[in-house]
Protein backbone atom coordinates (compact mmCIF):
# COMPACT_ATOMS: atom_id res chain seq x y z
CA UNK A 1 0.00 0.00 0.00
CA UNK A 2 1.26 3.34 -0.57
CA UNK A 3 1.77 5.50 2.02
CA UNK A 4 0.43 9.00 1.98
CA UNK A 5 2.65 11.67 3.79
CA UNK A 6 0.81 13.74 6.67
CA UNK A 7 -0.15 17.35 5.72
CA UNK A 8 2.03 18.89 8.02
CA UNK A 9 6.02 17.10 8.37
CA UNK A 10 7.46 17.11 12.08
CA UNK A 11 11.23 17.73 12.09
CA UNK A 12 12.93 18.49 15.22
CA UNK A 13 15.42 21.28 14.10
CA UNK A 14 18.45 23.47 16.12
CA UNK A 15 17.91 26.70 16.80
CA UNK A 16 20.68 28.34 15.48
CA UNK A 17 21.65 32.12 16.19
CA UNK A 18 22.35 34.10 12.31
CA UNK A 19 26.10 35.29 11.92
CA UNK A 20 25.68 38.90 12.31
CA UNK A 21 28.78 39.91 10.88
CA UNK A 22 27.53 38.67 7.10
CA UNK A 23 25.89 42.50 7.84
CA UNK A 24 28.39 45.18 6.44
CA UNK A 25 27.69 47.64 9.76
CA UNK A 26 28.06 44.54 11.77
CA UNK A 27 31.48 42.92 10.84
CA UNK A 28 33.34 43.97 13.82
CA UNK A 29 30.61 43.37 16.55
CA UNK A 30 32.01 40.58 18.86
CA UNK A 31 30.09 38.31 20.77
CA UNK A 32 30.20 39.86 24.13
CA UNK A 33 29.35 42.89 22.22
CA UNK A 34 26.05 40.88 21.13
CA UNK A 35 25.59 39.61 24.10
CA UNK A 36 25.40 42.95 26.57
CA UNK A 37 21.81 44.44 26.06
CA UNK A 38 23.10 48.00 26.74
CA UNK A 39 25.32 47.02 23.38
CA UNK A 40 21.85 46.21 21.81
CA UNK A 41 20.03 49.28 22.92
CA UNK A 42 22.21 51.53 21.91
CA UNK A 43 22.41 49.99 18.04
CA UNK A 44 19.22 49.97 17.52
CA UNK A 45 17.82 50.68 14.08
CA UNK A 46 15.58 53.83 14.05
CA UNK A 47 15.78 55.34 11.19
CA UNK A 48 16.00 54.99 7.36
CA UNK A 49 20.24 56.07 7.76
CA UNK A 50 20.98 53.88 10.50
CA UNK A 51 19.10 50.91 8.57
CA UNK A 52 21.28 51.34 5.42
CA UNK A 53 24.36 51.65 7.84
CA UNK A 54 23.95 48.50 8.91
CA UNK A 55 23.27 47.00 5.62
CA UNK A 56 25.39 48.75 3.42
CA UNK A 57 24.55 48.12 -0.30
CA UNK A 58 22.81 44.76 0.33
CA UNK A 59 19.25 46.66 -0.01
CA UNK A 60 18.67 48.53 -3.36
CA UNK A 61 17.93 52.86 -2.98
CA UNK A 62 14.07 51.06 -3.77
CA UNK A 63 13.57 49.52 -0.88
CA UNK A 64 15.05 52.96 1.14
CA UNK A 65 12.63 54.93 -0.89
CA UNK A 66 9.55 52.27 -0.07
CA UNK A 67 10.25 52.64 3.63
CA UNK A 68 10.65 56.42 3.73
CA UNK A 69 7.48 56.91 1.62
CA UNK A 70 5.88 54.68 4.02
CA UNK A 71 7.30 55.78 7.37
CA UNK A 72 5.65 60.10 6.20
CA UNK A 73 2.52 58.22 4.48
CA UNK A 74 0.98 54.71 6.32
CA UNK A 75 3.26 54.02 9.64
CA UNK A 76 1.42 54.12 12.75
CA UNK A 77 4.55 53.17 14.77
CA UNK A 78 7.91 55.08 14.71
CA UNK A 79 10.57 52.44 13.84
CA UNK A 80 12.71 50.85 16.31
CA UNK A 81 14.70 47.25 15.68
CA UNK A 82 16.84 45.92 17.77
CA UNK A 83 20.24 44.36 16.26
CA UNK A 84 18.98 41.04 17.70
CA UNK A 85 15.73 41.08 15.46
CA UNK A 86 16.95 42.61 12.37
CA UNK A 87 19.56 39.86 12.76
CA UNK A 88 17.00 37.33 12.23
CA UNK A 89 15.86 38.74 8.97
CA UNK A 90 17.30 36.77 5.99
CA UNK A 91 19.29 34.76 8.31
CA UNK A 92 20.86 32.30 5.65
CA UNK A 93 20.86 30.00 8.08
CA UNK A 94 20.05 26.89 6.03
CA UNK A 95 20.68 28.63 2.76
CA UNK A 96 23.36 30.62 1.24
CA UNK A 97 22.97 34.27 1.32
CA UNK A 98 21.37 35.93 -1.57
CA UNK A 99 24.05 37.93 -3.02
CA UNK A 100 24.01 41.90 -2.52
CA UNK A 101 21.63 44.02 -4.94
CA UNK A 102 18.13 42.69 -6.22
CA UNK A 103 18.03 39.13 -4.76
CA UNK A 104 18.99 40.45 -1.05
CA UNK A 105 16.51 43.51 -1.41
CA UNK A 106 13.79 41.00 -2.78
CA UNK A 107 14.41 38.46 -0.01
CA UNK A 108 13.92 41.44 2.40
CA UNK A 109 10.85 42.26 0.86
CA UNK A 110 9.66 38.75 1.43
CA UNK A 111 11.19 38.03 4.88
CA UNK A 112 8.49 37.18 8.03
CA UNK A 113 10.18 39.27 10.19
CA UNK A 114 11.19 41.88 7.94
CA UNK A 115 7.04 42.43 6.89
CA UNK A 116 5.71 43.43 10.61
CA UNK A 117 9.15 45.26 11.57
CA UNK A 118 10.02 47.25 9.06
CA UNK A 119 6.72 47.76 6.93
CA UNK A 120 7.36 49.97 3.50
CA UNK A 121 4.04 51.52 1.30
CA UNK A 122 4.32 49.03 -1.54
CA UNK A 123 3.26 46.37 1.33
CA UNK A 124 0.34 48.20 1.75
CA UNK A 125 -3.09 47.65 -0.02
CA UNK A 126 -4.16 50.51 -2.52
CA UNK A 127 -7.75 49.72 -2.90
CA UNK A 128 -8.51 50.01 1.13
CA UNK A 129 -5.27 50.62 2.82
CA UNK A 130 -7.42 50.72 5.96
CA UNK A 131 -11.18 49.16 6.50
CA UNK A 132 -13.50 52.09 7.17
CA UNK A 133 -14.43 50.49 10.35
CA UNK A 134 -10.71 50.79 11.31
CA UNK A 135 -10.15 52.80 14.85
CA UNK A 136 -7.27 53.84 16.98
CA UNK A 137 -7.60 52.02 20.01
CA UNK A 138 -9.30 49.48 18.35
CA UNK A 139 -10.25 47.04 21.51
CA UNK A 140 -11.79 50.32 22.89
CA UNK A 141 -8.89 49.78 26.11
CA UNK A 142 -8.63 53.43 27.40
CA UNK A 143 -12.73 53.14 27.49
CA UNK A 144 -12.35 50.47 30.21
CA UNK A 145 -9.46 52.40 32.26
CA UNK A 146 -10.39 52.21 36.13
CA UNK A 147 -7.46 54.07 36.77
CA UNK A 148 -4.94 55.51 34.09
CA UNK A 149 -3.42 52.60 32.43
CA UNK A 150 -5.77 49.92 34.29
CA UNK A 151 -7.94 48.53 31.63
CA UNK A 152 -10.81 46.33 33.35
CA UNK A 153 -12.62 44.68 30.90
CA UNK A 154 -12.61 40.84 31.78
CA UNK A 155 -14.61 39.86 35.16
CA UNK A 156 -11.58 38.50 37.36
CA UNK A 157 -8.34 40.05 35.29
CA UNK A 158 -6.98 43.29 34.71
CA UNK A 159 -4.16 44.93 32.05
CA UNK A 160 -2.02 47.06 33.83
CA UNK A 161 -0.08 49.12 31.06
CA UNK A 162 2.47 50.71 33.37
CA UNK A 163 4.83 52.25 30.38
CA UNK A 164 3.86 53.97 26.68
CA UNK A 165 7.26 52.87 25.35
CA UNK A 166 9.35 49.01 24.23
CA UNK A 167 12.73 48.11 23.11
CA UNK A 168 11.21 47.11 19.71
CA UNK A 169 8.56 49.07 17.57
CA UNK A 170 5.95 46.54 15.74
CA UNK A 171 4.37 48.01 12.55
CA UNK A 172 0.77 46.08 13.53
CA UNK A 173 1.07 47.36 17.29
CA UNK A 174 -2.60 47.10 18.65
CA UNK A 175 -2.10 50.12 21.11
CA UNK A 176 -0.81 52.42 18.56
CA UNK A 177 -3.16 54.79 19.92
CA UNK A 178 -0.60 55.11 23.60
CA UNK A 179 2.60 52.98 22.65
CA UNK A 180 5.68 54.87 21.06
CA UNK A 181 6.84 57.80 19.20
CA UNK A 182 4.52 60.29 17.03
CA UNK A 183 4.30 59.62 13.30
CA UNK A 184 3.86 61.92 10.93
CA UNK A 185 0.11 60.04 10.84
CA UNK A 186 -0.35 59.43 14.37
CA UNK A 187 -0.21 61.59 17.01
CA UNK A 188 0.20 59.71 20.39
CA UNK A 189 -1.63 59.91 23.35
CA UNK A 190 0.12 60.57 26.89
CA UNK A 191 -0.33 59.49 29.76
CA UNK A 192 -1.06 62.25 32.56
CA UNK A 193 0.14 60.88 35.54
CA UNK A 194 3.77 60.52 37.22
CA UNK A 195 4.56 56.55 36.82
CA UNK A 196 4.72 56.60 41.02
CA UNK A 197 0.66 58.22 41.10
CA UNK A 198 -0.38 55.71 38.16
CA UNK A 199 1.29 53.00 39.57
CA UNK A 200 -0.03 53.86 42.64
CA UNK A 201 -3.53 54.34 41.59
CA UNK A 202 -3.80 50.91 40.29
CA UNK A 203 -2.62 49.22 43.25
CA UNK A 204 -5.41 50.90 45.09
CA UNK A 205 -8.42 49.68 42.45
CA UNK A 206 -6.80 46.34 42.75
CA UNK A 207 -6.87 46.25 47.06
CA UNK A 208 -10.24 47.72 46.63
CA UNK A 209 -11.93 45.43 44.16
CA UNK A 210 -11.29 41.70 45.31
CA UNK A 211 -12.99 40.46 42.23
CA UNK A 212 -9.91 40.54 40.45
CA UNK A 213 -7.33 38.02 40.89
CA UNK A 214 -4.84 38.11 37.79
CA UNK A 215 -3.12 41.05 36.17
CA UNK A 216 -1.28 40.97 33.00
CA UNK A 217 2.18 43.68 33.50
CA UNK A 218 2.14 45.20 30.54
CA UNK A 219 2.70 48.43 28.80
CA UNK A 220 4.51 49.18 26.32
CA UNK A 221 7.06 46.48 27.35
CA UNK A 222 8.23 46.08 31.04
CA UNK A 223 12.01 45.22 29.93
CA UNK A 224 11.75 49.28 29.48
CA UNK A 225 10.65 49.88 32.99
CA UNK A 226 14.17 50.30 34.78
CA UNK A 227 14.55 46.49 36.99
CA UNK A 228 14.21 47.70 40.26
CA UNK A 229 11.27 50.27 39.30
CA UNK A 230 9.13 46.87 37.92
CA UNK A 231 10.60 44.90 41.22
CA UNK A 232 9.02 47.52 43.59
CA UNK A 233 5.84 47.64 41.62
CA UNK A 234 5.62 43.84 41.61
CA UNK A 235 6.41 43.68 45.44
CA UNK A 236 3.39 45.90 46.21
CA UNK A 237 1.35 43.46 43.95
CA UNK A 238 2.06 40.41 45.23
CA UNK A 239 0.85 41.90 49.03
CA UNK A 240 -2.40 42.16 47.49
CA UNK A 241 -4.32 38.58 48.99
CA UNK A 242 -6.57 38.80 46.01
CA UNK A 243 -4.11 38.73 43.46
CA UNK A 244 -2.96 35.01 42.41
CA UNK A 245 -1.71 35.36 38.97
CA UNK A 246 0.93 37.86 37.58
CA UNK A 247 1.67 37.69 34.21
CA UNK A 248 5.07 39.89 32.67
CA UNK A 249 4.36 40.98 29.01
CA UNK A 250 7.63 41.10 27.43
CA UNK A 251 8.31 40.98 23.57
CA UNK A 252 11.42 41.69 24.46
CA UNK A 253 12.18 37.95 25.81
CA UNK A 254 12.17 37.78 22.08
CA UNK A 255 13.40 40.94 20.67
CA UNK A 256 16.22 42.09 22.85
CA UNK A 257 16.96 38.53 24.95
CA UNK A 258 19.92 40.26 26.07
CA UNK A 259 17.92 42.37 28.69
CA UNK A 260 16.33 38.97 30.44
CA UNK A 261 19.21 36.89 30.61
CA UNK A 262 21.42 39.84 31.85
CA UNK A 263 22.41 39.16 36.11
CA UNK A 264 20.83 41.56 37.42
CA UNK A 265 17.80 40.90 36.25
CA UNK A 266 17.95 37.25 36.24
CA UNK A 267 18.41 38.02 40.38
CA UNK A 268 15.82 40.25 40.54
CA UNK A 269 12.95 37.84 38.65
CA UNK A 270 14.21 35.04 41.25
CA UNK A 271 13.56 37.12 43.99
CA UNK A 272 10.40 38.05 43.07
CA UNK A 273 9.22 34.26 41.88
CA UNK A 274 10.62 33.02 45.46
CA UNK A 275 8.10 35.42 46.95
CA UNK A 276 5.59 34.48 44.48
CA UNK A 277 6.07 30.75 44.98
CA UNK A 278 5.61 31.29 48.67
CA UNK A 279 2.52 33.13 48.37
CA UNK A 280 1.06 30.34 46.39
CA UNK A 281 0.95 32.98 43.52
CA UNK A 282 1.63 32.41 39.92
CA UNK A 283 4.07 33.91 37.94
CA UNK A 284 4.91 33.83 34.37
CA UNK A 285 5.82 35.44 31.21
CA UNK A 286 3.67 36.63 28.40
CA UNK A 287 6.22 37.16 25.40
CA UNK A 288 4.89 37.84 21.44
CA UNK A 289 6.97 35.76 18.73
CA UNK A 290 5.45 35.59 15.42
CA UNK A 291 7.93 33.81 13.58
CA UNK A 292 9.68 30.63 13.89
CA UNK A 293 13.16 32.71 12.97
CA UNK A 294 13.10 34.67 15.52
CA UNK A 295 13.78 32.02 17.96
CA UNK A 296 17.37 31.35 18.77
CA UNK A 297 19.93 30.21 20.94
CA UNK A 298 19.66 34.08 22.32
CA UNK A 299 15.88 33.60 22.68
CA UNK A 300 15.82 30.03 24.28
CA UNK A 301 18.72 31.11 26.77
CA UNK A 302 16.75 33.95 28.13
CA UNK A 303 13.36 31.57 28.43
CA UNK A 304 15.32 28.84 30.00
CA UNK A 305 17.16 31.62 32.26
CA UNK A 306 13.44 32.67 33.14
CA UNK A 307 12.84 29.55 34.22
CA UNK A 308 15.43 28.70 36.26
CA UNK A 309 14.68 31.81 37.99
CA UNK A 310 11.38 30.22 39.02
CA UNK A 311 9.01 31.73 37.04
CA UNK A 312 6.11 29.30 36.34
CA UNK A 313 6.00 29.43 32.79
CA UNK A 314 6.65 31.27 29.74
CA UNK A 315 4.44 31.35 27.33
CA UNK A 316 3.81 33.35 23.53
CA UNK A 317 1.38 35.23 21.88
CA UNK A 318 1.78 35.56 18.80
CA UNK A 319 -0.19 37.25 16.10
CA UNK A 320 -1.33 36.05 12.65
CA UNK A 321 -0.51 38.16 9.64
CA UNK A 322 -0.78 37.38 6.28
CA UNK A 323 2.74 37.35 4.93
CA UNK A 324 4.10 36.68 8.23
CA UNK A 325 2.85 33.56 9.45
CA UNK A 326 -0.53 32.69 8.00
CA UNK A 327 0.27 29.38 6.00
CA UNK A 328 -0.16 25.83 8.77
CA UNK A 329 3.62 25.02 8.06
CA UNK A 330 4.94 28.54 9.35
CA UNK A 331 2.39 28.53 12.49
CA UNK A 332 3.33 24.88 13.24
CA UNK A 333 7.17 25.46 12.85
CA UNK A 334 6.88 28.39 15.22
CA UNK A 335 5.24 26.41 17.62
CA UNK A 336 7.53 23.67 17.45
CA UNK A 337 10.62 26.03 17.48
CA UNK A 338 9.51 27.60 21.07
CA UNK A 339 8.22 24.34 22.58
CA UNK A 340 11.39 22.25 21.40
CA UNK A 341 13.82 24.81 21.44
CA UNK A 342 13.22 27.33 24.00
CA UNK A 343 10.46 25.67 26.82
CA UNK A 344 8.16 28.31 25.65
CA UNK A 345 4.63 26.99 25.48
CA UNK A 346 2.25 28.88 22.67
CA UNK A 347 -0.52 30.37 24.02
CA UNK A 348 -2.53 32.44 21.28
CA UNK A 349 -2.42 33.28 17.88
CA UNK A 350 -4.66 36.83 18.04
CA UNK A 351 -6.18 38.05 14.80
CA UNK A 352 -4.19 41.49 13.37
CA UNK A 353 -6.69 43.97 15.16
CA UNK A 354 -8.68 46.91 13.00
CA UNK A 355 -6.37 49.30 13.27
CA UNK A 356 -5.69 51.81 10.99
CA UNK A 357 -3.81 50.89 7.44
CA UNK A 358 -3.22 47.06 8.65
CA UNK A 359 -5.84 45.36 6.27
CA UNK A 360 -2.54 44.00 4.14
CA UNK A 361 -1.34 42.00 7.59
CA UNK A 362 -5.14 41.68 8.53
CA UNK A 363 -6.64 37.88 7.51
CA UNK A 364 -10.48 36.72 7.03
CA UNK A 365 -12.48 35.10 10.10
CA UNK A 366 -12.61 32.21 7.10
CA UNK A 367 -9.27 32.20 7.22
CA UNK A 368 -7.89 32.09 10.76
CA UNK A 369 -10.90 29.19 11.09
CA UNK A 370 -9.46 27.35 8.65
CA UNK A 371 -6.00 27.60 9.87
CA UNK A 372 -7.14 26.49 13.30
CA UNK A 373 -8.32 23.61 12.27
CA UNK A 374 -5.37 22.62 10.13
CA UNK A 375 -3.26 23.09 13.38
CA UNK A 376 -5.09 20.66 15.53
CA UNK A 377 -3.79 17.76 16.52
CA UNK A 378 -0.06 18.32 15.83
CA UNK A 379 0.95 19.41 19.07
CA UNK A 380 -0.21 18.54 22.80
CA UNK A 381 -3.11 19.92 24.00
CA UNK A 382 -1.78 22.50 26.51
CA UNK A 383 0.57 24.10 24.14
CA UNK A 384 -1.85 24.24 20.90
CA UNK A 385 -2.85 27.58 20.47
CA UNK A 386 -5.94 29.19 20.55
CA UNK A 387 -6.32 31.72 17.31
CA UNK A 388 -9.14 34.27 18.87
CA UNK A 389 -10.67 37.04 17.37
CA UNK A 390 -10.68 40.22 19.94
CA UNK A 391 -13.54 41.66 19.30
CA UNK A 392 -14.55 45.36 20.39
CA UNK A 393 -16.10 45.87 23.14
CA UNK A 394 -16.13 41.96 24.07
CA UNK A 395 -12.56 40.88 24.62
CA UNK A 396 -11.04 37.31 23.21
CA UNK A 397 -13.01 35.11 21.52
CA UNK A 398 -11.75 31.58 20.03
CA UNK A 399 -12.74 31.69 15.81
CA UNK A 400 -15.27 28.95 16.21
CA UNK A 401 -17.09 30.84 18.82
CA UNK A 402 -18.70 33.26 16.09
CA UNK A 403 -22.57 33.41 16.21
CA UNK A 404 -23.39 34.57 12.95
CA UNK A 405 -20.83 35.02 10.11
CA UNK A 406 -21.85 36.87 7.04
CA UNK A 407 -18.81 35.35 4.59
CA UNK A 408 -20.31 37.93 1.48
CA UNK A 409 -19.70 41.13 3.22
CA UNK A 410 -17.36 39.51 5.79
CA UNK A 411 -18.87 41.12 8.71
CA UNK A 412 -18.73 38.45 12.34
CA UNK A 413 -21.22 38.63 14.73
CA UNK A 414 -20.51 37.80 18.09
CA UNK A 415 -21.95 37.69 21.92
CA UNK A 416 -20.10 37.71 25.42
CA UNK A 417 -21.11 36.30 28.48
CA UNK A 418 -19.90 38.51 31.03
CA UNK A 419 -19.86 42.41 31.71
CA UNK A 420 -17.11 44.79 31.07
CA UNK A 421 -15.98 47.52 33.63
CA UNK A 422 -18.14 50.02 31.64
CA UNK A 423 -21.41 47.97 31.65
CA UNK A 424 -22.68 47.60 35.16
CA UNK A 425 -25.72 48.82 34.33
CA UNK A 426 -26.39 47.89 30.98
CA UNK A 427 -28.43 45.26 31.39
CA UNK A 428 -28.48 44.83 27.33
CA UNK A 429 -24.54 43.57 27.31
CA UNK A 430 -24.80 39.83 27.36
CA UNK A 431 -28.07 39.55 24.69
CA UNK A 432 -26.41 42.24 22.33
CA UNK A 433 -24.42 41.30 19.39
CA UNK A 434 -20.99 42.56 18.91
CA UNK A 435 -19.64 42.89 14.94
CA UNK A 436 -15.97 42.00 13.57
CA UNK A 437 -15.41 42.69 10.05
CA UNK A 438 -13.01 40.98 7.84
CA UNK A 439 -10.71 42.69 5.46
CA UNK A 440 -12.51 43.92 2.64
CA UNK A 441 -9.83 42.58 -0.08
CA UNK A 442 -10.46 39.16 0.87
CA UNK A 443 -14.15 39.04 0.22
CA UNK A 444 -15.92 37.85 -3.30
CA UNK A 445 -16.06 40.63 -5.62
CA UNK A 446 -20.02 40.66 -4.80
CA UNK A 447 -19.05 41.64 -1.28
CA UNK A 448 -16.27 44.17 -2.25
CA UNK A 449 -18.37 45.41 -4.54
CA UNK A 450 -21.50 45.96 -1.73
CA UNK A 451 -19.13 47.43 -0.09
CA UNK A 452 -17.95 50.25 -2.33
CA UNK A 453 -21.77 50.72 -3.00
CA UNK A 454 -22.82 51.06 0.56
CA UNK A 455 -19.76 52.49 2.51
CA UNK A 456 -19.13 56.67 1.92
CA UNK A 457 -15.22 56.30 3.40
CA UNK A 458 -14.99 59.64 4.91
CA UNK A 459 -18.69 59.52 6.99
CA UNK A 460 -18.21 55.99 7.91
CA UNK A 461 -14.55 56.82 9.45
CA UNK A 462 -16.44 60.05 11.12
CA UNK A 463 -18.87 57.71 12.93
CA UNK A 464 -16.55 55.60 14.70
CA UNK A 465 -14.37 58.53 15.75
CA UNK A 466 -17.28 60.32 17.43
CA UNK A 467 -18.34 57.02 19.09
CA UNK A 468 -15.13 55.82 20.01
CA UNK A 469 -14.93 59.93 21.63
CA UNK A 470 -18.26 59.39 23.36
CA UNK A 471 -17.72 56.38 25.07
CA UNK A 472 -14.10 57.85 26.56
CA UNK A 473 -15.77 60.45 27.63
CA UNK A 474 -18.37 58.49 29.47
CA UNK A 475 -15.47 56.29 30.65
CA UNK A 476 -14.00 59.07 32.12
CA UNK A 477 -16.60 60.46 33.92
CA UNK A 478 -16.66 57.08 35.42
CA UNK A 479 -13.14 57.90 36.93
CA UNK A 480 -14.22 60.59 38.80
S1 LIG B 1 6.10 44.94 21.73
FE1 LIG B 1 3.87 44.84 21.96
S2 LIG B 1 3.30 46.86 22.81
FE2 LIG B 1 5.39 47.03 21.96
S3 LIG B 1 5.10 47.75 19.85
FE3 LIG B 1 5.20 45.51 19.76
S4 LIG B 1 3.05 44.86 19.86
FE4 LIG B 1 3.14 47.01 20.58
Amino acid sequence: MTQVSQPYAYHRRELVEPDWTRLPGWTAVTPSDWDSAQWQRAHCVKSVAQLRAVMGDLLEDRFYADLERDQAERATMSMLVPPQMLNTMVPATDDPMPSAGAAFTEAFYADPVRRYMIPVFSDRRSDWPSHPHATRDSLHEHDMWVAEGLTHRYPTKVLAELLPTCPQYCGHCTRMDLVGNSTPQVAKLKFDLKPVDRQAAMLDYLRRTPTVRDVVVSGGDVANMPWKNLEAFLDQLLQIENVRDIRLATKALMGLPQHWFADDVVEGVGRVAHTARERGVSLAIHTHVNSAQSVTPAVARASRAMLDAGVRDVRNQGVLMRGVNDTPERLLDLCFALADGAMITPYYFYMCDMIPFAEHWRVSLAEAQRLQHEIMGYLPGFSTPRIVCDVPFVGKRWVHQVEQYDRERGISYWRKNYRTSIEGADTEALSREYVYYDPIDTLPESGRQWWRDAVDHEQVLAAATEQAASSRAAAQSQLV
